[in-house]
């Protein structure tokens, strides 16, 4: 028997099809919305979902009823960031506010997947959900920010003014299986030039941080945002709390893969943020949830899955 209807946007994308595999695992009935940008109808072959190729900045008149919406559709590789600015601030914008209106119409429960972007180059460590944050607001990261920063406030604005049962998720670095190839991001980055035996590229001197959390606590992290109950209006970080400079990353990664890949620096992007970790103690507390597989675990895995793929 079905648990009920879930909208997935951007279910075609790494973190979505693994919502999505779970949702399915569940006996959830399932449908994928998804414009193919940077996510891959691959991703969703082995799933019983219904799929439909649909681009968020055009109104959601799909002819379905659903109960709950994880609103993930955006393009989050800040490689993008620079290819493709005017796309992500619409799809932010533009496109949470269709999903929005789609959520109103069916009362859907809504997650909106936000990002620990909206801290931009956090001036607090760790970063707990009451820090406003440190954005650029013209810089070339912006084009996120500022987007998902206003997904936030349209989110609010929806519970505020129309009582919508809306949560946010504060996404922070997050990898595993399924991430392309050519994302950008440092991890499929790092991990495909080490399988190729080529030079792994540290960005400025890799003393910057990042806290990395592996896909499948990520799921679970979002799926208790979702279902448990009395969540209404809260916004919650998600991450690993296991903050890990760059350069110690590559490191770790030369190991794992067991490469002759030398380490080259190469110049850092502005606007890089230094040091990033968040503060889990509201996901403990409201959730009960914090991550559980090591890096050292989670990496195995994705090297795994590059091996398999070179
Ligand atoms: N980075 C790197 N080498 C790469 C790709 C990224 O050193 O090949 C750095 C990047 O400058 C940043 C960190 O790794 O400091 C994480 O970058 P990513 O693009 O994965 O995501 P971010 O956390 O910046 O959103």
């Amino acid at each position: 028997m079905s648990k009920g209807n879930v909208l997935v946007t951007g279910g075609a994308g790494f973190l979505g099809s693994w919502l999505c595999d779970f949702l399915v695992r569940e006996g959830f009935r399932v449908t994928c919305v998804d414009n193919l940008s940077s996510g891959d109808r691959k991703n969703l072959e082995h799933l019983d979902v219904e799929f439909i190729k649909h681009d968020a900045r055009k109104p959601f008149n799909l002819g379905i009823k659903v109960d709950y919406i994880f609103h993930l559709a955006s393009r989050a590789s800040p490689a993008d960031f620079q290819k493709y600015p005017v796309d992500i601030l619409l799809t932010n914008s533009l496109g949470t506010y269709n999903v929005l209106k789609f959520a109103e119409q069916n009362n859907a429960r809504f997650v909106l997947t936000s990002t620990s972007e909206v801290y931009g180059n956090p001036l607090q460590y760790p970063q707990n959900e009451d820090y406003w944050g440190n954005v650029n607001p013209i810089g070339p990261r912006s084009c996120y920010d500022e987007s998902k920063r206003f997904s936030e406030a349209l989110a609010m604005a929806f519970y505020r003014e129309s009582g919508l049962d809306i949560r946010v998720g504060r996404i922070f670095n997050t990898y595993g299986e399924r991430m392309r190839k050519d994302d950008g991001r440092v991890t499929p980055n790092l991990i495909n030039q080490a399988l190729r035996n080529e030079p792994i590229t540290v960005y400025g001197d890799g003393s910057q941080t990042r806290s990395f959390c592996y896909v499948s606590d990520m799921v679970d992290g979002l799926t208790r945002l979702m279902f448990l109950e009395s969540l209404r209006g809260e916004v919650i970080n998600l991450g690993s709390p296991n903050e890990i400079s760059i350069l110690e990353l590559a490191e770790l990664i030369k190991g794992l893969v067991n490469t002759n890949s030398e380490i080259i620096f190469k110049p850092l992007p502005p606007d890089d943020p230094t040091r990033r970790k968040p503060d889990i103690a509201k996901a403990k507390q409201k959730l009960d949830w914090e991550p559980v597989i090591s890096l050292e675990e989670g990496l195995a895995r994705t090297i795994g899955f590059f091996r398999a793929s070179q």
